[in-house]
């Protein structure tokens, strides 16, 4: 088999089903020039049609969600459930809520979440949701008619064995809440396992808020130490200030480590000398302010609107925004100031060309599709607990977080070196996360 003109004709075939869906095209790219390496040795996985039915989603599903806001005016925004690949579990992936939404964005978002999913180890298959809406400047109260609005057609195709969103982007404890209150009256039933993330009195997982940005911070120690090198001390850029990127600051700066800038769209905070978490979890999650608030309050911190986070100095950046937001001129000036490590706290937030400059210039690179894994991960130990109706302890949950991150670095580490590319995790990510699911879907059957 000519491996490169069959991995062509797949990726052409994807371009001209998916027309428009950038972001789609991006992820399904890396996932085929990884696979490019397990076809050369197994040429089984090209039989049965496997990698284009991986590449197609079992399901998509766009509804209208008309809500009213709070002048009495009638909104309409358009809701995404993508159900990608169920042959490991039920579907499992958040739910986002920004104005950039649309149908190849949850698409990209759910291809990763199959082969992240794979990587836990944990019996969870690939989906992602959301919608265009917009919650910045939101009332309380116009969030809550929108989630209800949105799982009033949701309900219908979610459940604990089928289908467990969670949050991400503009989605956080608040509005899981909304969206599980709504899903409970329509159905008459508390069916604690239909969604992740609910709060700590109602079916939710201590250390669920905590793990993406806490499992990307043990990834990067794991990264270090099989360099011998360790977190305590270094600098740490870490973009955004949401949920991952709080939890990884906290984690980071608790293992002895300085977090030198984090940000949001408009700007970012430089931080020479550590952050102040407990302001920064007033301002963010408190106040649902923006980073400018926090730098308005505290001497020696500079606010840079519309400014470069990539500039600061620092040894290791962990990228928590959104897709794409780490270029490859952004990843040059990274390696020039003595970066050395990079983990991907969001979903592709580095584009190709700034992997390509970390392959070049030796920067010890984790894909989100690892990095990242802790979310989901976490999310699955709260379906098991609301399976047993149980709940663990934070230290206990921390050590199952913990160990799962070692063991997701341990798998890719392996599978990169396998097929001779030893240190590369994004080839050690896709390949070892693939290898499951396609095991699977072969075993399974043509469907
Ligand atoms: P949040 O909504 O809590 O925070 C998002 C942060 O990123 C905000 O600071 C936001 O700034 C910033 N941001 C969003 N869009 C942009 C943009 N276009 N340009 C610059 N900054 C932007 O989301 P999460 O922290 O939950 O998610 C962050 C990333 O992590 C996403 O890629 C998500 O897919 C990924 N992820 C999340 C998981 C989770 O468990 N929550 C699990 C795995 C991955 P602003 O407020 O100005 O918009």
């Amino acid at each position: 088999m000519d491996v490169d003109k069959t991995v062509n004709q797949y990726y052409e075939q994807i371009l001209k089903r998916n027309a428009g869906e950038p972001e789609f095209h991006q992820a399904v790219a890396e996932v085929l020039q990884s696979l490019k390496y397990v076809l050369h040795k197994d040429e089984h996985y090209a039989q049965d049609g496997l990698i284009e039915r991986m590449c197609e989603p079992e399901r998509q599903i766009i509804f209208r969600v008309p809500w009213i806001d709070d002048n009495g005016k009638v909104q309409v925004n358009r809701g995404f459930r993508v159900q990608f690949n169920s042959v490991l579990g039920p579907y499992k992936g958040g739910l986002r809520f920004h104005p950039s939404v649309n149908l190849g964005i949850i698409k990209f978002l759910g291809f990763e979440q199959i082969f992240k999913n794979s990587l836990t180890g944990l019996p969870i298959g690939g989906g992602k949701g959301g919608s265009d809406f917009d919650p910045k400047g939101r009332s309380d109260h116009e969030i809550m008619r929108f989630c209800q609005s949105f799982m009033t057609e949701l309900h219908r195709h979610i459940g604990k064995d089928t289908d467990v969103p969670a949050g991400d982007i503009g989605v956080g404890g608040r509005e899981i809440g909304y969206l599980f209150g709504q899903f409970r009256r329509m159905n008459n039933r508390h069916e604690s396992g239909v969604l992740t993330g609910k709060g700590l009195n109602w079916g939710g997982s201590l250390v669920r808020t905590e793990a993406t940005g806490y499992g990307a911070v043990y990834f990067v120690q794991e990264m270090m130490m099989a360099e011998k090198e360790r977190l305590n001390g270094a600098r740490v850029i870490v973009s955004g200030s949401g949920n991952v990127a709080i939890y990884a600051m906290e984690k980071a700066q608790e293992l002895g480590a300085t977090v030198v800038a984090f940000s949001d769209s408009s700007g970012y905070v430089s931080t020479p000398d550590g952050v102040d978490l407990e302001l920064l979890h007033q301002v963010k999650e408190v106040e649902r302010g923006r980073v400018s608030d926090y730098a308005k309050r505290i001497d020696g911190v500079t606010f840079h609107e519309k400014g470069n986070i990539w500039e600061v100095e620092a040894d290791v950046a962990l990228p928590c925004a959104t897709q794409n937001e780490l270029d490859g001129e952004s990843a040059v000036i990274l390696a020039d100031n003595g970066c050395r490590y990079v983990a991907e706290g969001a979903n592709m937030p580095s584009t190709p060309e700034a992997i390509t400059v970390f392959r070049k210039r030796g920067i010890h690179f984790g894909p989100g599709k690892a990095a990242n894994a802790g979310g989901v991960a976490t999310s699955a130990l709260e379906m098991q607990q609301n399976a047993s109706r149980d709940s663990w302890s934070f230290e206990y949950t921390d050590k199952r977080l913990r160990d799962i991150m070692h063991r997701i670095f341990r798998t890719a580490q392996r599978a990169a070196a396998e097929f001779d590319a030893e240190g590369d995790y994004v080839i050690g990510a896709n390949i070892a996360g693939f290898r499951k699911v396609a095991d699977a879907m072969l075993a399974q059957g043509v469907i």
